[in-house]
């Protein structure tokens, strides 16, 4: 198994697309597009941000269909990101 899902996006990724720690280790847990340097690349999203994001891909950008946008959206609530939403 070579893709990885992103905990973030939901989304899979290749191991060359993994998320960078701060010292620039990978981190397997995080696509490149989510997180880099340690650091969330937007710190405000939310869930509902998360979906939209992922409904607008599917239909202005053909990265992914409108039933994989579903699918992912369904897993979000199970990703780490969003996980810890209630724990601060
Ligand atoms: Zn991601």
């Amino acid at each position: 198994m070579k893709s990885l899902t992103c905990q973030c996006c939901g989304l899979p990724f290749s191991p060359k697309m993994r998320g960078t720690n701060r010292d620039k280790s990978p981190n397997s847990d995080y696509c490149l597009d989510c997180f880099r340097d340690g650091e969330f690349r937007d710190h405000h999203l939310t869930i509902q941000d998360m979906e939209k994001k992922l409904l607008d891909m599917a239909r202005h950008h053909d990265e992914i269909s409108i039933e994989e946008a579903h699918q992912t959206i369904k897993i979000l609530p199970d990703l780490k990101r969003w996980k810890m939403t209630h724990i601060l």
